[in-house]
């Protein structure tokens, strides 16, 4: 229990049995402004800043593509005839079957089915071991999906059957740093980018090599632990006892959001502890900004010796962000991120029930689509409202149709056109009628 709490403008202080402890206000006042950067079709912001090179896998075949691809679909018959010359040996023949598979997962990516465009790369790759471009175009897919381990399979094959300089190389090791940032083992993104920028010079690579080294410099002085589905890194300073109460936390956490979301992210999620002043600088997030998700999880413990009540619903509010990017393939509006997240971590609209009403039936209540992308520039009072309304629009989806209704939207909204056509697929309806029902929910609720 905290007796004698006061709070200035940054902190909250409090006496406790150990002493007086500080905590950031931002962990207490819960208003993170995470920085989604939604926007529809892009890559979202766990993805590395790194575009895919433009090596063609295969030339002269627009035959192939016609026959594969036609009427917006894809003639299985046609790739299965393909197949039986290709086992018949010709060359020829085993090429055209690289070709079709190639063109099949070309097709799928536009399609956005990118777990189907990767088994056809794979096909593809079994008529053409050494194809350099369908090495790439797999390893880049698998990155994008965060399938970071996977990614260097394809990659180590490639750097394998390519000449140890020239542009392709660079392209490979461009590629091997962004699998290996994306696992977090930084020593080895660096020197894969060197290696890169060594062969051919490349702004992104400059940046990222950049974004890396400053990421290596302040995390060197970090200790660190691991569980099944997290690394965790630390400043030496924070308690080992916090840093194992927190990889606690966080893994019951991972099994509850793990089904209720129906969803299991394919790779280990990097956690990182920070002061407050490192956070700072590492972030270059505003001060208002409390833990941060960007692909890793960024928490600030200054002054934390152990999970409090509070920090356990940060570690919470985070992971589900973590959860639905992946999930939606980055593509979950800042309202349904905000609002699961919210709920996640056991908030509820009551107090803010009567507030909410009134607001709307002023028409004051900004639309669920101008609440889709960042909030990042938003005005204080209007980012609280936004929290509030995300919070109660999404515990009405809950309470009509269960969590399963949110799976299903975060799964289609991977894929689909935009977050409303998606809700009218799943839900079938638009986000006039979520607001109407959001507001009759909460009146039957709390304003009995
Ligand atoms: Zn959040």
């Amino acid at each position: 229990m905290a007796s004698n709490v006061t709070q200035d403008a940054k902190r909250v202080s409090y006496d406790t049995p150990a002493g007086r402890m500080s905590i950031p206000k931002s962990i207490v006042a819960r208003i993170d402004r995470d920085d989604f950067s939604y926007s529809p079709g892009a890559s979202a912001s766990s993805q590395p800043p790194i575009s895919p090179p433009s090596i063609e896998p295969v030339h002269g075949y627009e035959d192939v593509a016609h026959l594969t691809v036609h009427d917006d679909a894809i003639d299985f018959a046609y790739l299965a005839k393909l197949e039986t010359d290709a086992r018949s040996g010709s060359d020829a023949a085993v090429a055209k079957a690289a070709a079709a598979h190639f063109f099949a997962a070309q097709f799928l990516i536009g399609k956005g089915d990118m777990g189907a465009a990767a088994d056809h790369y794979r096909q593809a790759l079994i008529f053409a071991p050494n194809n350099l471009g369908l090495l790439l175009n797999l390893a880049v897919l698998e990155l994008r999906e965060s399938q970071f381990t996977q990614a260097l399979d394809p990659l180590e094959h490639a750097r394998r059957v390519v000449p140890a300089s020239g542009l392709e190389a660079a392209a490979i090791a461009k590629l091997m740093g962004w699998a290996y940032y994306g696992l977090n083992k930084m020593d080895r993104a660096i020197e894969e980018w060197k290696l890169s920028e060594q062969l051919h010079p490349d702004p992104q690579v400059e940046q990222a090599l950049a974004k890396a080294q400053r990421d290596q410099a302040e995390e060197e002085s970090y200790r660190e632990g691991e569980t099944v589905h997290f690394s965790l890194k630390y400043y030496g300073g924070a308690a080992p006892d916090l840093a194992r109460g927190i990889l606690r936390a966080l893994e019951d956490d991972f099994r509850d959001l793990e089904s209720q979301l129906d969803y299991t992210p394919p790779a280990q999620i990097s956690v990182v502890l920070y002061t407050e002043q490192a956070f700072a600088d590492i972030t270059r997030a505003p001060g208002w900004a409390g833990a941060v998700y960007d692909g890793r999880l960024r928490i600030p413990v200054q002054g934390l010796a152990s999970v409090t009540p509070d920090l356990a619903r940060v570690l919470k509010h985070e992971l589900t962000h973590s959860f639905i990017t992946q999930k939606s393939r980055g593509r979950a509006p800042t309202w349904l991120q905000e609002g699961v997240a919210q709920w996640m971590e056991d908030r509820r609209s009551s107090a803010a029930a009567g507030a909410l009403i009134d607001v709307v039936g002023r028409g004051s209540m900004p639309s669920l689509a101008s609440l889709e992308a960042s909030w990042m520039a938003m005005p204080n009072d209007m980012v609280a409202l936004a929290y509030q309304w995300s919070l109660a629009v999404v515990e009405s989806m809950i309470q009509t149709g269960g969590m399963s209704d949110v799976s299903r939207l975060l799964d289609r909204i991977a894929n689909a056109p935009s977050p409303e056509s998606a809700l009218r697929e799943t839900l079938h309806s638009d986000y006039s009628d979520l607001e109407q029902q959001t507001i009759a929910y909460l009146k039957r609720s709390y304003l009995r």
